[in-house]
């Protein structure tokens, strides 16, 4: 597979096998609590880490930097599915062209706007668009598909709410495709190279335009040159040793940083779910334990500090609630994966992708977090300020961006409040403001105090 020499990822996780000791990993540790990153060799050292006093370190590094990165906020988000239909036949998807165990939907415009609406009416304000693949000679008739759906989120109203961000994870596409996705509006283009090892790869995609993993790996590189600066990279766990993922992923990753002096908005950490019609999903090739999974999500904080990372709600919500403390800044809620799910719930028996796990409302969700003392963000504005690609990473990089993202935060919880929640997550919720409050600095203070006031006079959408 291009860019990833499989030879050099095995020699350095035996490598660090050989070298591991104790000291090396406080070294690490105390290096990667600057902000640094790590090496290959550093992460692998790490990943390696059996012993628990030592795991506990990890994560409790990984959930420094998270915090001195982007503060106590978690941005919430949802995935909006369009299209059931594919034409790639991906082994572990309940999508792929083989499955005939249900039927498929491709929403029209106008199904796709009342669906942004019932996401509305929960107070959703971020939308994450999936679909699965057209036939590769059809990419006008998709990307033409996408930027109408594209469109049609952003043109959902509820009373005075609207969608302000819709991220997309789509098909490849060539430059010009890329293009015009990106004219429609879009934030973040991601695309999960699913697993880096080469025969997997191959075995698991055996027809469609998915089958060539150098297409795929060339997408992200891609979807930059055209302009699309904020990309969310991933890999599926359990398709393929995690170790062997993780530093592939970063090998990637440094790749991207060499070529264009920067690395992913986003990383996704999707692990292998049941899916009806999907054999993969029977016996799951590299089952990635709860610990493991904690390790590599932490790890991945520690490598790409200033990377968001993206949790979804294909995790059990214990674990789910676990991870918010080790690294993760981004979560979905409430997700389903069949197109149509939201509106009526009449497509509750459509053809879903994967089955979900975590179950929980938005308001459970948000409830949680105020819990735990994390800020829940419907933030939106570093993509309308236009604060990405380079922008976003010379601001995040250093821990720059952790003021706005707090401010921000804090004013889309009042407007949640204020709009959507029930009376005991209000009270919760305000008493966070306040809190949360006293930690910004005087400006920052100043600031927050003539938003809330705004808010609280019927204003809306104010950001910094
Ligand atoms: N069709 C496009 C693609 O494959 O890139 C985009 C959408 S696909 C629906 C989004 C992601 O879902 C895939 O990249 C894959 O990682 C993930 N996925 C597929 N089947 C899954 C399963 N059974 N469990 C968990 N995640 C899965
Ligand atoms: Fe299609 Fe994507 Fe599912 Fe593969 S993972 S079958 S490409 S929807």
């Amino acid at each position: 597979m291009k860019y990833i020499d499989a030879l050099k990822i095995s020699t350095l996780l035996k490598e660090a096998e050989v070298k591991q000791n104790p000291s090396c990993i406080d070294e690490i540790l105390l290096k990667a609590e600057t902000l640094s990153g790590l090496s290959l060799l550093e992460a692998a050292m790490l990943i390696n880490v059996k012993d628990e006093s030592y795991l506990e370190k990890i994560f409790s590094s990984a959930s420094k930097v998270k915090d001195k990165i982007y503060g106590k906020r978690v941005v919430l988000f949802v995935p909006l599915y369009i299209s059931s239909h594919c034409a790639n036949n991906c082994l572990y998807c309940g999508f792929r062209s083989d499955n005939h165990e249900a039927q498929r939907r491709t929403l029209t415009v106008k199904e796709i706007e009342e669906e942004t609406i019932a996401l509305l009416n929960r107070g959703h304000k971020r939308i994450l668009a999936v679909s699965g693949e057209f036939a590769q000679a059809d990419e006008k008739e998709a990307v033409n598909y996408y930027c109408k759906a594209i469109e049609a989120i952003y043109r959902a109203k509820f009373g005075q709410h609207y969608i302000r961000r819709v991220n997309i994870n789509c098909a490849p596409l060539s430059l010009s495709g890329f293009k015009e996705l990106k004219a429609s509006g879009i934030g973040t283009y991601q695309l999960f190279q699913e697993t880096y090892d080469d025969e997997t790869y191959r075995r698991v995609h055996p027809s469609g335009q998915k089958s060539d993993p150098d297409n795929r790996i060339d997408a992200i590189e891609r979807a930059i040159v055209s302009g699309i600066d904020d990309v969310g990279m991933g890999v599926l766990f359990g398709l393929f040793d995690f170790k062997f993922e993780l530093l592939a992923l970063l090998a990637h990753i440094k790749q991207l940083e060499a070529r264009f002096g920067m690395g992913p908005h986003t990383i996704s950490v999707p692990r292998l779910e049941d899916a009806l019609g999907a054999p993969l999903t029977n016996k799951i090739p590299y089952p990635v334990s709860d610990v493991d999974f904690k390790k590599i999500v932490s790890v991945l904080r520690l490598a790409v500090p200033y990377t968001g990372i993206i949790l979804s709600t294909r995790e059990k919500a214990s674990l789910r609630d676990e991870l918010f403390g080790l690294g993760v800044s981004q979560i979905s809620a409430e997700s389903r994966t069949n197109p149509g799910a939201y509106n009526t719930g009449v497509n509750k028996d459509g053809l879903e992708q994967f089955s979900t796990v975590d179950h929980r409302s938005l308001e459970q969700v948000v409830n949680i977090l105020i819990d735990k003392g994390f800020i829940p963000s419907f933030c939106a504005a570093c993509y309308r300020k236009e604060r990405t690609g380079h922008k976003f990473m010379q601001l995040a990089k250093p821990g720059l961006i952790k003021g706005k993202c707090s401010l921000n935060a804090l004013v889309t919880l009042k407007e949640y409040l204020d709009d959507f929640a029930g009376f005991t997550t209000k009270e919760k919720g305000y008493s966070l403001i306040k809190e949360k409050e006293a930690e910004l600095d005087a400006p920052g203070r100043k600031l927050l105090e003539e938003f809330l006031h705004e808010i609280e006079g019927g204003g809306r959408d104010r950001y910094v």
